[in-house]
């Protein structure tokens, strides 16, 4: 846990959230400012700023956080979705705690 991370606070229980999902190593919570009709985090429990400080040791922890996109993305009745991982100030990250994006309830426009 940091301290001043507001994705710790949320795992913590000190900042609700609209959860989706959450088990011993991830939570996923709708996110507060939606980019899409259905727009939510999934996010692994322990603190990592984003994935560019994964390493091998992460490997399993974030193939479940990919995995848990579809499965999530279907109990929320998503027939397609987007991911996205924003990654470093200039990959247009602003919470630097790692976590997946997932878009879906509309058609999304092309990339
Ligand atoms: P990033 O730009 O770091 O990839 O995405 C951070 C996301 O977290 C943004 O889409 C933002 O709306 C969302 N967010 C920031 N603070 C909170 C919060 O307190 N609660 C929830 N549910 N989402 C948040
Ligand atoms: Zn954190």
């Amino acid at each position: 846990m940091s301290a001043d991370c507001i994705f710790c606070k949320i795992i913590a229980g000190n900042i609700p959230s609209s959860k989706i999902y959450e088990d011993d190593e991830v939570i996923a919570f709708h996110d507060v400012h939606p980019k899409a009709k259905v727009h939510f985090l999934i996010v692994p429990k322990v603190h990592i700023e984003s994935l560019a400080s994964c390493g091998a040791r992460h490997q399993a922890l974030l193939g479940k956080v990919l995995l848990l996109a579809p499965s999530l993305a279907k109990e929320q009745g998503l027939a397609g979705f987007r991911t996205m991982i924003n990654t470093g100030r200039d990959g247009g990250q602003e919470v630097f705690h790692v976590h997946l994006h997932v878009f879906g309830g509309d058609q999304l426009p092309k990339t």
